[in-house]
């Protein structure tokens, strides 16, 4: 579905028109073109800072500078001793900040380590190093904040003021979205400082471009080192729901990244998954996810092709809409089985047989899931449901060296979407940090990264891929 106002206003003449009368313009995205590359940030600049004290200097330095990017500092900042001696012990290289007069290119992103914050006066470091600085950063740019997680912190100074980074990051999401520019927060506990490269390339790349406003706290991972994205080649990876909008997408995208994809749909959108599956090289599956049987026939069919699921993404969804006053009890229930029984179900069933040790599960949620929307008690369930369901089976995951987390999706332009009324669908985009729904893409690139064996510092999450709507908060 096209975004017509967005069209316009990025059109010479809409420009000049919605700049006369004071409209909003919502900026045009740059979104990954290819697979996650080797180095996604090369030709970039990132300008690092951190606090006194900061501990988490060499792996993210490291983790930067492996991604391509060029690293910068500011001369008179607090916490430029950790970061000299990280980029000592990591061996990289810290240039000046040229300032925009130089002619050089701007800064991409700006990233600070928070590591060292102890207490709720240190946060002026923070201010310190943001204030002067985030309005150079360039269009379509990145600001990162990484922090040790509130919860591994016993000292009530230190847990306030990590906390109170999450109020930072979600205002400043809400003012630097106007050109593209997103704000975010990564929280890491102790044992996960050598998980730090996939979200970093994730969080500061082309890839995340629909997510801001956000926290993702890591938990230290079940497993070692593992390849970085871009490394699904020989995995196989179940979609549910792949006919069509975000599921295709989905398919689409792990099948970018080298996996092999069985797609699954209802039987009545078999004709669609054919040609989605025939544009990947991927295998159509027409089951019903509602089916008392799913599990065992996609056990089979799997077990018979390819041996085991090495990634599962469960995203079939439906929306029955009405007033709880008015909703009939088949819309009650067909929203309840589609979009959280049958997950739970199959799931059983997988986990019996079907899914290879470190499978890689993600559910698809909704931010309707978080702040709830008149008419929708019965997706709203489903959706708040997913989001406890992930948290509550990520031991088990674990435990077999995987992970299962949730993303949820905001105001996403697919079929579902074009369906609302127009009132509700220009509400849904507009009222969002970023002024715009987002595309399939860039629920597909969130889903892809979490996919990865390299994200395995994440487990029982959600992210929200919604371009900060002002919904759900
Ligand atoms: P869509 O309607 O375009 O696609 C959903 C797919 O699921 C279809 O191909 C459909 O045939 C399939 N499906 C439905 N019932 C099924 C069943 N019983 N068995 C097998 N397949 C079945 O929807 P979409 O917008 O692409 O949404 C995909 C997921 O994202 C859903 O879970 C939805 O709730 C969620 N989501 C979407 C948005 C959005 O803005 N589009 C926002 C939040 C969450």
């Amino acid at each position: 579905m096209n975004d017509r106002y967005l069209e316009f206003t990025n059109s010479s003449l809409g420009k000049t028109i919605a700049g006369m009368i004071g409209l909003p313009m919502p900026p045009r995205l740059r979104r990954a073109k290819a697979a996650w590359a080797v180095q996604p940030l090369e030709g970039r600049h990132v300008l690092v800072g951190a606090t006194t004290g900061a501990t988490l200097g060499a792996p993210l330095l490291r983790a930067v500078a492996g991604a391509g990017a060029g690293l910068r500092i500011v001369s008179d900042h607090a916490g430029l001793a950790p970061l000299k001696s990280a980029a000592a012990a990591s061996k990289v290289n810290l240039q000046g900040n040229p300032g925009a007069e130089a002619g050089e290119p701007r800064n991409h992103a700006l990233l600070f380590d928070a590591s060292g914050l102890s207490s709720p006066s240190q946060l002026r470091e923070l201010y310190d190093f943001m204030q002067p600085l985030v309005r150079g950063i360039a269009g379509n740019g990145r600001v990162l904040v990484v922090s040790r997680a509130p919860e591994s912190l016993g000292e009530v100074n230190a847990k306030t003021a990590s906390t109170a980074l999450r109020g930072f990051i979600r205002a400043l999401g809400k003012e630097i979205g106007k050109n593209g520019t997103t704000a975010n927060l990564l929280e890491v506990p102790d044992g996960a400082d050598d998980a730090l490269d996939a979200p970093l390339r994730f969080f500061l790349s082309e890839h995340s471009a629909f997510v801001t406003g956000q926290v993702l706290a890591l938990r230290p991972p079940a497993t070692g080192n593992v390849a970085l994205p871009g490394s699904l080649e020989g995995k196989i990876a179940l979609v549910t729901g792949a006919a069509r909008g975000i599921g295709a997408s989905i398919a689409q995208t792990l099948a970018r990244e080298g996996a092999k994809v069985v797609g699954m749909d209802h039987p009545s959108a078999e004709g669609g998954l054919a040609e989605t599956m025939a544009k990947i090289g991927g295998v159509g599956l027409a089951i019903d996810v509602t089916a008392s049987d799913a599990a065992s026939r996609i056990a089979a069919e799997v077990g018979r092709n390819f041996g085991g699921l090495d990634i599962v993404v469960h995203n079939a969804g439906i929306t029955r809409d009405k007033m709880l006053r008015n909703m009939p009890p088949h819309f009650w229930d067909m929203v309840l089985n589609i979009n959280l029984g049958a997950i739970l179900k199959i799931n059983e069933g997988l986990l019996k047989d079907g899914l290879n040790d470190g499978a890689r599960m993600v559910c698809i949620s909704s931010i309707g899931g978080i702040g709830g929307n008149a008419g929708q008690t019965n997706y709203a369930s489903t959706k708040a449901g997913v989001i406890g369901y992930v948290d509550a089976m990520a031991s088990t995951f674990a435990k077999r060296g995987g992970a299962i987390n949730a993303v949820a999706p905001g105001f996403i332009e697919t079929a579902m979407t074009a369906a609302m009324p127009f009132g509700p669908r220009e509400v849904g985009r507009r009222l969002s940090s970023l002024s715009q729904g987002g595309l399939p893409q860039d629920i597909a690139e969130a889903v892809t990264f979490f996919a990865s064996p390299a994200a395995n510092a994440i487990n029982g999450r959600t992210l929200r891929v919604c371009g900060q709507n002002f919904f759900g908060m």
